[in-house]
């Protein structure tokens, strides 16, 4: 059975940025992945671009999912355990680090891409730097069980089967340290199906119930009417609990999307919270909108009350709040003042039912997974299993959009792999 210092299940963005780091100082590392290539999610990311950092940074951005109703860790602990991972390894050392594997930066808003503006120069980067450290990479192999074992040298006996000509055939090794980078259950076509959690479990760890992030909210009401919404775009402030976010906003088939959307939705469906408020015109007051309204209510009285959106709302978005409002086929002289004030006091917080147990298939990240209070904060090592690792989403840790999920790959991985010691000789 071959030994290696350190095992890494999963070949994606962390568990790329772990071998090269634990190879770097000597490590003899194996990667093992289910895809048929390495980075596989990575390819995808940033619309093929890959937004692999942000210029700005910090715990804001990873913010602790609605820290008020959460009863797992202290705020200031996860706050304290985000801000650890960016000094440790920020998002300049990101570009640095590319930067001396060829890959220079773009930054548009903020974001940062490789300058050629393909998420493949990502991915071949990283794959050229283990050739160039001689790790072995095995894809098509699925790491199926880890084992404790008491051996003299090593600690974990893995498990893994892969499929060749002859049918499925399995393979074990044995390995002093063992980093799960798995990811969690996004983006679930680039082969994410929580097997991470699973291991972790077996290894002694709890998992916080993972939930999708960074993706769209269904809407429960209304699902015919919505079907005329899909498309229409706008500018708009969403809010839920004490959360809000603002943005361009768009209605798909069954519900709504769109930056701001995504930003709320891991701490939406995280706590269940399963009301939306829209403010559809935030770039307008209260009072000047009835006043205009008044204004256009005098002005042409015999028209129909959907005339009043002409030049403000998209026309179906606003014959859709019409409907719901109950004033249908009314004309402009049928409303009075409580009916003024109603439809503007609608149009500034419509609400929607949104249904909190979405889908994976969409989503960019998970909310949930392995505690960080479950692992030393410096080096992601399991406070439960000596030589156990963790690094990526498989971790408890999620941010918005901006490329600092794959910051956190980044820095989990560097972590990890500047961490792991040929210490069980
Ligand atoms: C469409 C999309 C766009 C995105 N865009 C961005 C973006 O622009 N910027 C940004 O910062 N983030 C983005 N993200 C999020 C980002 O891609 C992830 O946060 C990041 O890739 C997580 O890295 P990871 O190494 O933890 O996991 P992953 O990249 O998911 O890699 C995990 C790997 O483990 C392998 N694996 C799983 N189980 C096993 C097993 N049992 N045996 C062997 N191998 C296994 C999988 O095949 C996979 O390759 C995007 C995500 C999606 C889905």
């Amino acid at each position: 059975m071959k030994g290696y210092d350190v095992i890494i299940v999963g070949g994606g963005a962390s568990g790329m940025m772990t071998g090269i780091c634990a190879a770097r100082k000597g490590l003899k590392v194996l990667i093992i992945d289910k895809q048929k290539k390495l980075g596989h999610k990575i390819y995808a990311t940033g619309n093929g671009k890959c937004n692999f950092t942000n210029m700005d940074i910090g715990a804001q951005f990873y913010l602790y999912n609605g820290a008020a109703s959460d009863n797992h860790y202290k705020k200031d602990y996860y706050i304290d355990f985000v801000n650890n991972f960016l000094s440790v390894f920020s998002n300049m050392d990101t570009i640095n680090f590319f930067e001396e594997l060829g890959v220079l930066r773009y930054v548009r808003d903020g974001y940062v891409y490789p300058s050629g503006e393909q998420a493949s120069s990502v991915v071949l980067a990283l794959t050229r730097e283990l050739e160039r450290l001689n790790v072995d990479v095995n894809i098509n192999e699925k790491v199926c069980n880890i084992k404790r074992i008491k051996d003299k040298d090593y600690l974990f006996e893995i498990l893994s089967e892969y499929e060749d000509d002859s049918g499925k055939q399995k393979k074990n090794y044995k390995a002093k340290n063992v980093v799960i980078a798995s990811g969690g259950f996004a983006g679930t076509e680039f082969g994410c199906s929580g097997d991470g959690y699973i291991y972790a479990k077996e290894l002694g760890h709890t998992i916080i119930k993972p939930y999708p992030s960074l993706t769209y909210m269904p809407i429960i009401e209304d699902k015919k009417a919505l079907k005329n919404l899909k498309g229409v775009r706008f500018r708009g402030i969403i809010k839920s609990d004490e959360l809000e976010e603002k943005g361009e906003m768009i209605f798909n088939e069954i519900g709504i999307s769109g930056i701001p959307v995504f930003q709320l939705s891991g701490r939406v469906n995280r706590y269940g919270l399963d009301t939306i408020y829209i403010d559809f015109l935030p770039q307008y007051e209260f009072d000047f909108l009835i006043s205009h309204f008044e204004k256009q209510k005098s002005r042409m009285s015999e028209n129909m009350i959907n005339e009043l959106f002409v030049g403000i709302l998209n026309d179906r978005l606003a014959n859709y709040l019409i409907n719901k409002l109950g004033f249908t086929n009314k004309k402009l002289k049928d409303l009075n003042e409580k009916d003024l004030k109603f439809t503007v006091s609608k149009i500034k917080k419509f609400k929607f039912g949104v249904d909190t147990n979405n889908t994976f298939a969409k989503a960019q990240v998970t909310t949930g997974g392995v505690p960080v209070d479950e692992v030393d904060m410096n080096t992601l090592e399991s406070k439960i299993t000596k030589g156990l690792y963790f690094a990526g989403e498989v971790l408890d840790i999620d941010g918005i959009c901006g490329g600092y999920n794959l910051q956190w790959a980044w820095s989990s991985g560097y972590m990890v792999g500047k961490s792991i010691k040929n210490k069980y000789l």
